[in-house]
């Protein structure tokens, strides 16, 4: 087997973190470099908006610490980690007058063995230039913003919780833009450090882009409960000094405003290398890039899925940590090729939540338990299969229904809409 020499990873997330250590737990032995934007080392995104905002604060505001460190020890793993270096350009095929990917480091001895091939290229950096024989993209993605000339607060990395987390407090007027996880998971936060809370959303429910208004909007009344305000169909014109400026004239003042309307994926850095871009870096079922010796994973890569017959980007949490075996059995001259049924939790109100699958929005819509009951699970079918399961505060429906979705199976409705039944035992 010919390993390539030289492997670099741009973004220093949980999809990067999670390649480098595929990487080596695989045998590869070769230099690896991973280049991280921000100055931490990796950390985990999920607790930024639920135990990192609650966590801690004591009953005079003052905080205690939630660590989110994924503990990546890179002396361990002989990984070159380069926290606050930017990859700002991508030139495939320019291999001639650099090589320091990796640090200075030499033969890496092993199973290194060659340079894998002709592929290979280098990244300018915002302090330097890495050559590489293989090249993985995870720069993950960006939140998106308002116009206006007000301050709009995000809630994307470790860094804005802790600038969140430091503001909250009782009385506070936080208007959310956005009733999607993130707005959702952030006003039960604030709710709980006693912040007064409006959330404003342009659609008809909550989470009504992801899941469907049928089912999102039976996750109003838990705002109500938790006394934020919802306010639907109401879409923001500008994020104004002291408050937003609604598209129907009205306003709505606030002191501090997060903006949660969702995510693009970060590769604007990538714009003029000649690799093919269509929300997100373009890749295969393995996970590969348009140009020879380049792979995306995670919240940026958008993947060709066999399962769903259509090209999928997923931001989720279990793509950033499966994935990366993919791409590391790949880039180390493998085929495998990675095509889940998707997972995604959320923690919000009080309930878990947990979403499997992907549907269509033709697709049946069957209840487990009544919705108006604390526990209950949507499902949706199409041609007699199950293709997504939404349970809240029911796991096993979560994990049976993923085996279903998974194994194609034909289902008995009625069997399905039986609460008491095991959701196993409804394979028609
Ligand atoms: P990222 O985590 O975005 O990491 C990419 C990294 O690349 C970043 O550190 C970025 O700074 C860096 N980078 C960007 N551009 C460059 C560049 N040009 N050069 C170098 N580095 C660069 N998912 C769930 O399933 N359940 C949850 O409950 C859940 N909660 C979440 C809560 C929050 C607040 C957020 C923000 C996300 C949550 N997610 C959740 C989603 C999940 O965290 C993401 O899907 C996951 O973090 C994606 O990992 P990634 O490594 O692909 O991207």
């Amino acid at each position: 087997m010919h390993y390539p020499e030289r492997v670099l990873v741009t973004g220093a997330g949980l999809a990067g973190l999670r390649t480098v250590v595929s990487l080596r737990e695989r045998g590869y032995a070769g230099r690896i470099t991973l280049l991280g934007a921000e100055e931490r080392p990796p950390y985990d995104r999920p607790p930024l908006s639920k135990k990192v905002l609650t966590e801690g604060v004591d009953s005079v505001g003052s905080v205690g610490s939630v660590d989110p460190s994924l503990g990546a020890d890179f002396a361990a793993l002989d990984v070159d980690f380069r926290p606050g270096e930017t990859a700002e350009s991508l030139d495939v095929g320019d291999v001639g007058d650099v090589g320091d990917a990796g640090g200075s480091g030499g033969s890496a001895g092993g199973s290194r063995a060659g340079s894998g091939g002709s592929a290979g290229g280098s990244v300018r950096t915002n302090r330097d230039k890495c050559g590489f024989d293989r090249l993985v993209i995870a720069t993950g993605a960006l939140p998106v913003a308002l116009p206006g000339p007000g301050r709009q607060r995000f809630l994307r990395t470790y860094d804005d919780a802790l600038a969140l987390r430091a503001v909250l407090r009782p009385g506070l007027r936080l208007a959310i833009v956005g009733a999607g996880w993130i707005g959702a998971e952030l006003a039960t936060a604030a709710r709980a450090a006693g912040a007064s809370v409006t959330v404003v959303e342009a659609g008809p429910a909550p989470l009504a882009a992801a899941i469907g208004a049928a089912v999102g909007g039976l996750t109003a009344r838990w705002y109500a409960d938790a006394g934020v305000v919802l306010r639907t169909g109401a879409p923001v014109a500008s994020v104004e000094v002291g408050g937003l400026a609604l598209a129907d004239g009205e306003w709505l003042a606030a002191d501090e405003i997060v903006t949660a309307i969702g995510v693009r994926p970060a590769v604007g850095w990538l714009a003029g290398s000649g690799l093919a871009l269509a929300d997100g870096v373009v890749v295969d079922g393995g996970l590969r890039a348009s140009l020879p010796g380049v792979y995306g994973v995670g919240d940026c890569a958008a993947f060709w899925s066999g399962r769903f017959g259509t090209r999928m980007r997923i931001e989720h949490w279990d793509t950033a940590l499966q994935a990366p075996q993919v791409v590391a059995a790949n880039v180390l001259g493998g085929s495998e090729v990675y095509d889940p049924v998707p997972y995604f939790w959320s923690e919000q109100f009080g309930r878990m939540l947990q979403y499997v699958g992907r549907h269509g929005a033709g697709d049946d819509l069957r209840w487990r338990g009544d919705p108006a009951e604390p526990t209950w699970t949507a499902c949706w079918l199409s041609g007699g299969r199950l293709t997504a399961v939404l349970s809240v505060g029911r796991p096993r429906d979560m994990l049976q229904g993923r085996r279903l979705i998974a194994g194609r199976a034909l289902v008995d409705p009625d069997r399905l809409a039986d609460p008491a039944t095991p959701l196993k035992s409804a394979i028609a």
